[in-house]
C-alpha cells in the first residue's frame, strides 16, 4: 500500500495525525509545544515557549560553557568493571555508550573560560542516569586534585538521577566520601569550587560533591535533593509543597546561590571568575 492509500485510509478512519519522521521534532514535556529540533538545539535545548530546560549531553555542555576549542580532556581511558557480577551491568554500560557517545557518565578536563584556565567536570544524565560508580568518582577526584595542584578554579556541572550507582554497591558509595574529601582538601588550600546543578541532581551526587560548591548555581526548574519527592511523600504520608526540591525553592531556602537560565550560565561564570580571581 502506497503513502496515498495509507494517508487516505487514516483520514477516512478519522485519524488526521500525519506521521513525522523520528528525530525532527520534540514535544515539550512542560507546555506540550512541538518544537523543531534544530530550533531547540539553537536555543541550547531550552523550550522557546515556556523556558523548560531539556537534558543536554556533557560534550555539548562543555562546548557551550568553555571558550571555543579550549577544552583538553583527561583520563578518558579509565573504564568500569563489574566487581559484583551484577546482572546486566555490562549491557547498561554499552547502552550508555551508545546513547551518549561517552565511555562513562562524566567528562573531565581543562579549558578556558573568558580567557581564564579552569578545571572542569561534567556528568551526563544520559549515561546510566549520570550515576556515580568508581570511574565517575575517580575521574572527579582526579580533576579536583588537578585543580589543587595547578591552583585552578574548579567547575563541576552535575546531572544525576540517582547519585550512587547501585550496580557497584559499596564501591559506588565510597565515591561520595572520596570526592567530598578531595573537595575538602581543595577548600583547605583556598581553592574555588563552583557547582552548577542541572535537572535532576539527586541522591549520592547531591549528598557529596554537587552540594559542596563555594558558589552553587542551578538551572531553572531543576529537581535537586537526596530522596525524591515521591519517596518522601510515601514515607512521611504528607503532601509536599508545590515547588518542593525545585531550584527556585532551594534558592529561597539558601541551599542554592543563584538560579540562572542556561544561556546565561557561561556569562555568569565568567563574571564570578573575574570578580574573585
Ligand atoms: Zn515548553
Amino acid at each position: 500500500m502506497g503513502w496515498f492509500e495509507r494517508t487516505y485510509n487514516r483520514i477516512k478512519k478519522g485519524k488526521k495525525k500525519i506521521d513525522v519522521p523520528d528525530g525532527l521534532w520534540t514535544k515539550c514535556v512542560n507546555c506540550s509545544e512541538i518544537i523543531y529540533n534544530k530550533t531547540l538545539d539553537d536555543n541550547l535545548r531550552v523550550c522557546p515557549k515556556c523556558g523548560y530546560h531539556f537534558y543536554i549531553g556533557a560534550r555539548r555542555r562543555i562546548e557551550i560553557t568553555l571558550d571555543k576549542d579550549s577544552f583538553v580532556e583527561y583520563n578518558s581511558k579509565i573504564y568500569s568493571h563489574n566487581p559484583l557480577d551484577f546482572p546486566g551491568y555490562e549491557e547498561k554500560l554499552k547502552k550508555g555508550e551508545q546513547t551518549t557517545g561517552l565511555d562513562e557518565a562524566v567528562v573531565i578536563g581543562e579549558g578556558k573560560l573568558g580567557g581564564k584556565s579552569v578545571a572542569i567536570g561534567v556528568t551526563d544524565f544520559g549515561f546510566m542516569g549520570g550515576s556515580m560508580g568508581s570511574v565517575v568518582g575517580e575521574r572527579l577526584t582526579i580533576i579536583i586534585e588537578r585543580a589543587i595542584e595547578k591552583k585552578l578554579p574548579l567547575i563541576i556541572i552535575s546531572g544525576s538521577g540517582g547519585g550512587a550507582r547501585m550496580q557497584e554497591g559499596v564501591l559506588s558509595l565510597m565515591q561520595m566520601v572520596k570526592t567530598s574529601s578531595a573537595i575538602a582538601e581543595l577548600k583547605s588550600k583556598g581553592g574555588l569550587y563552583i557547582s552548577v546543578l542541572t535537572n535532576p541532581t539527586m541522591g549520592g551526587a547531591m549528598a557529596s560533591f554537587a552540594s559542596r560548591g563555594d558558589i552553587i548555581i542551578a538551572e531553572p526548574g531543576a529537581l535537586l535533593g537526596f530522596a525524591g519527592p515521591r519517596v518522601i511523600m510515601q514515607t512521611i504520608k504528607q503532601q509536599m509543597p508545590k515547588n518542593f526540591q525545585k531550584a527556585e525553592s532551594l534558592l529561597e531556602h539558601g541551599m542554592v546561590d543563584l538560579v540562572v537560565e542556561r544561556p546565561n550560565i557561561r556569562p555568569t561564570l565568567i563574571k564570578i571568575l573575574n570578580f574573585l580571581l
